[in-house]
């Protein structure tokens, strides 16, 4: 690794202990630009690494809420604006209870990459929150939304700083922010994304991260010779982008033949009823269990990893990060795996990522293969600004040549640095390459 590499990356894990997420992320990103930084002696000599790791801001606060009984909950609030170098930061929000600073650390670090990837002006961040939305009323995430937005609400706006959904945030929760945001500003812009369609979001916003997925992983496919149509395929998660996953990968011919939640897993050999995953998951917010209700023949396990050990060409992790280890890994190749595309941002650990790529397989790594989501936000965005609103066929048409472009610049940049077939280095060196820009044009700021 080139010295000044090494050197940030170990005081890093240094000054920020027990932060494993965020050490996992900024790993895999800077062993890529380890051949950068050796081509580039001015990055160091304006200490652009040392800028990069460190995000802009870190905002966190209290969140006090009343439940249904009366009862005073307390949670805790995150905003991270890591780097608005190319544009207004932004990245979604979570709820979830597993979410802390390293955990936000590295989805803010990630996106900063991701978005960069999706050749349009927006920089990276994250936030969210320790709440947990399972099991509360209606009335509770209304409640706690607005708690979380009478403070959020300072730090944004539609050019500073734009959130979205992730985890446990979809559109009910976006709405009550949205609702909270334009009372206390005063203002109806488009401060955040995923917006119901009657008050200023984009038809194709919820369809987009899963769609975009799939065409990616469909031309990294034919890149190399192949396609998806006639393959089986696993989808992990059953949440926003899991299910549009499913839908794209089985309109394109696909058969999707398991799919999980944090629970376990279904596996249907028939292949999957997606109409029946979405009424599950979509509108009764149900267990994935339920599935078996409805189609007794299919098989549930109550584990949610042992999904990797379903036979499939193309594996499709759309859960949540770490979810695909090397256990995982060796299943997957054992069964003949063609390629692995992440809908969940980092699902592969290091080590079962170096381990499907020894292996031969195509990986498509989440920055680049989940970026449909945060484009059409930025799409969202532009149709805000501009007070315009785009049919469903204009804004797929867009998100699919973004991501034709993502895949040509990643797999043009693996090529350029002599690993054609390493779509991780291609989709951190070509992301860096306009951060780097655009961090040196502004000087030490
Ligand atoms: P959702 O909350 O809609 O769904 C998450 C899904 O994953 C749920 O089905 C959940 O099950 C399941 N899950 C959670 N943990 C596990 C686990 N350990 N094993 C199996 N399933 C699990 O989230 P999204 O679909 O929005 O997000 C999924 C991932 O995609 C995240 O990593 C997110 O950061 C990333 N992402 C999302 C984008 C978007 O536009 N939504 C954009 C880019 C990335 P349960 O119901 O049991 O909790």
């Amino acid at each position: 690794m080139n010295t000044y590499v090494s050197k940030v990356l170990e005081e890093l894990k240094a000054k920020n202990p027990n932060q494993p997420e965020f050490h996992q992320a900024v790993t895999e990103v800077l062993d890529s630009l380890s051949v950068v930084f050796d081509k580039h002696p001015e990055y160091e000599a304006r200490g652009l690494l040392d800028m990069l790791v460190e995000p802009e801001r870190v905002i966190l606060f209290r969140v006090p809420w009343v439940d249904d009984k009366g009862v005073v909950r307390v949670n805790k609030g995150y905003r991270v604006q890591y780097n608005s170098a190319i544009g207004p930061y932004k990245g979604g929000l979570r709820f979830h209870p597993s979410v802390n600073l390293s955990i936000l650390k590295f989805l803010g670090f990630e996106q900063i990459f991701k978005n960069s990837l999706t050749g349009l002006p927006i920089g990276g961040g994250k936030g969210g929150s320790d709440f947990d939305p399972k099991g509360k009323s209606d009335n509770e995430i209304m409640k706690f939304c607005q708690a979380f937005m009478a403070e959020l609400y300072r730090h944004i706006g539609a050019d500073t700083d734009v959130p979205a959904g992730d985890i446990g945030v979809g559109a009910r929760e976006i709405g009550f922010m949205f609702g909270y945001y334009k009372k206390l500003a005063n203002e109806h812009v488009g401060v955040l994304t995923g917006r119901g369609l009657s008050y200023g979001g984009s038809l194709a916003r919820k369809e987009a991260t899963g769609f975009g997925l799939v065409y990616l992983a469909s031309e990294m496919l034919a890149h190399f010779g192949n396609t998806i149509s006639g393959k089986t395929v696993v989808v992990s998660g059953s949440g926003n982008v899991a299910i549009y996953a499913a839908v794209k990968a089985t309109e394109l011919g696909g058969k999707v033949v398991a799919m999980s939640d944090s629970n376990g897993y279904i596996y249907d050999k028939n292949g999957i009823d997606i109409k029946l995953i979405k009424e599950i998951k979509e509108v009764k917010r149900g267990r994935i269990k339920e599935y078996l209700e409805k189609h007794p023949d299919a098989v549930y396990g109550d584990n949610c990893r042992d999904i990797w050990t379903v036979k499939c060409d193309v594996a499709l992790p759309c859960a949540t990060q770490n979810e695909l280890d090397e256990k995982g890994a060796a299943a997957l190749i054992k069964n003949g795996v063609i390629a692995v595309a992440e809908g969940a941002n980092m699902p592969t650990t290091l080590e079962a990522t170096k381990m499907l790529q020894d292996a031969g397989v195509l990986f498509a790594p989440g920055k680049a293969a989940n970026a449909g989501g945060v484009a059409t936000s930025a799409l969202e965005m532009a149709q805000s600004s501009g007070r315009l609103f785009w049919s469903f066929e204009e804004v797929d048409a867009k998100l699919k040549n973004i991501m034709k472009n993502i895949f040509k610049n990643i797999s043009s940049a693996a090529a350029e640095y002599g690993q054609p077939k390493n779509l991780v280095l291609g989709a951190n060196i070509a992301a860096f390459k306009k951060i780097a820009d655009a961090m040196m044009a502004q000087g030490i700021c």
